[in-house]
């Protein structure tokens, strides 16, 4: 995609710029260019019909802010230098004609690559890279994103380069002299409240997208009630769901949504109420009294195909043949798939363990420890007394020490005793801090009136009829 001025345009405004150019390197200030600007006449028709051009001209030329281009006075006759008729002018190129371009990037391109391959000399690409050399924007460009770039047509001279990021942001790189200057731009979308409801007559997912709920909307949902519901096992005709959530529109156009701001799910017939607040520790989900929605440990730390060993402590050893209790739970799964921290805490172990071969131990406080072993490696940061979040990757699927097959085995203790992962009662994680509370709760009673005042008619009538 090239664009490009007309090029009877073009040939137009060299002439008024190369005189302009002449102009201002020959002679000394305003009233002397009003003096000269006679010649100009033949070309005054040019500058009505190309206003815009000529704006975006005086835009690119440097010191064009105190050259009075309107100000052109036909009438003044006292020319004291020679100056070339138009016709002559035309002919010649000039150096201030300005070519915009716009390229898309494709898989493989690297800023200079796609450059280069558009005429930009080597040293500009450097110039350009230098300005962008803190942030590194242009060395992350991905395939898909548009360049548009301008140049001046007789020097090849690169003056501006603008990367579009995605359709609300942009990195802008303007010549100043001898080199760039950097500006980001972002364009801020409007956010407006919206509401879903659906009712569970197969899944969350089937129902949900009949329903009208993007995909991305029902993962999120899953996210936030999957603490307490398992959408796969425990899901029963005539459940619901309704929930209030973001919207987000550029120049009219829906692109997307932000936030599930709170969302009701009713399970079996148990309600549940989650609200997203933000305290000093972040944004996460609350009941309406406060308590948090997520566990302090996730159930699974690792995505696993099958459980190849279950807890048991009366197992035969698969390799010794001899009764060996198994105090964790075998997850299969690929070798290298990243293995995540259960919960918060501090590693207390990362390294190597006879049997287990390479293992990292959390410890979570409260007598909570993790153990997870086997493992391929160890992801950059996991070392003793490093502190963990619930979900960073701390390592990777292997099988180190005695194994079969590449599988985490993984170990939940309590006060030391080991307990099932799959079926231990796992704790809360922290309710919403003392200083929040206060502001909280009257908050989280406005929304839940909201969400109920949203539910249409049928959809409150069915809620009705389940609470009697
Ligand atoms: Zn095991």
């Amino acid at each position: 995609m090239i664009k490009l001025l007309p090029t009877k345009h073009l040939l137009l405004i060299s002439g008024i710029s190369a005189l302009l150019a002449i102009v201002l390197i020959a002679l000394p200030d305003e009233e002397t260019i009003d003096n000269n600007l006679i010649s100009l006449e033949a070309n005054f028709e040019v500058i009505d019909q190309s206003q815009l051009m000529l704006q975006d001209l005086q835009k690119l030329t440097p010191k064009s802010s105190t050259i009075p281009l309107t100000t052109f006075s036909p009438n003044n006759t006292n020319s004291t230098y020679d100056i070339p008729a138009p016709d002559a002018l035309v002919k010649k190129s000039s150096p201030a004609t300005f070519k915009e371009q716009s390229v898309e990037v494709k898989s493989g391109d690297s800023l200079s690559k796609l450059l280069a391959n558009e005429g930009i000399s080597a040293q500009d690409i450097y110039k350009v890279s230098l300005a962008d050399k803190k942030q590194k924007t242009l060395l992350q460009m991905r395939p898909g994103q548009t360049i548009n770039f301008t140049t001046n047509e007789a020097s090849g001279e690169l003056t501006q380069l603008t990367l579009i990021l995605n359709r609300l942001d942009s990195v802008t790189f303007e010549r100043n002299d001898d080199k760039f200057n950097r500006t980001e731009a972002s364009r801020t979308p409007e956010v407006v409240q919206a509401y879903k409801e659906a009712e569970i007559n197969n899944s969350l997912f089937v129902d949900g997208l009949r329903s009208g709920i993007d995909q991305p909307l029902l993962i999120e949902l899953a996210n936030i009630f999957g603490w307490d519901i398992d959408f796969a096992l425990d899901i029963r005709k005539g459940d619901s769901l309704s929930m209030l959530y973001e919207e987000k529109y550029l120049d009219g156009e829906k692109i997307g949504h932000g936030n599930i701001i709170a969302a009701q799910f009713i399970n079996n017939g148990r309600t549940y109420q989650a609200i997203r607040y933000q305290t000093e520790k972040g944004a996460n989900y609350y009941t309406p009294d406060g308590l948090a929605m997520r566990k302090a440990f996730i159930r699974t730390p690792v995505d696993f195909t099958r459980i190849s060993s279950k807890f048991n402590p009366n197992r035969l050893h698969p390799i010794f043949k001899t009764s060996r209790p198994h105090r964790g739970v075998d997850y299969a799964a690929a070798s290298g798939t990243p293995v995540k921290a259960a919960g918060d805490g501090k590693i207390s172990f990362a390294g190597k363990q006879n049997g287990y071969g390479n293992v990292v131990i959390i410890d979570h406080g409260k007598g909570y420890q993790t153990l997870y072993a086997h493992l391929k490696g160890f992801s950059k940061g996991t070392k003793r007394g490093a502190r963990v979040q619930q979900g960073n990757i701390i390592a990777y699927v292997g099988q180190t020490g005695w194994a079969t097959g590449p599988h985490l085995h993984y170990e939940f203790r309590i006060n030391g005793t080991h307990k099932n992962p799959v079926t231990v009662k796992l704790p809360n994680d922290d309710p919403m801090p003392k200083n929040d509370l206060k502001n909280y709760l009257p908050y989280a009673k406005q929304v839940v009136a909201t969400l109920s005042n949203s539910h249409s008619p049928s959809f409150a009538q069915k809620l009705a009829s389940l609470k009697e």
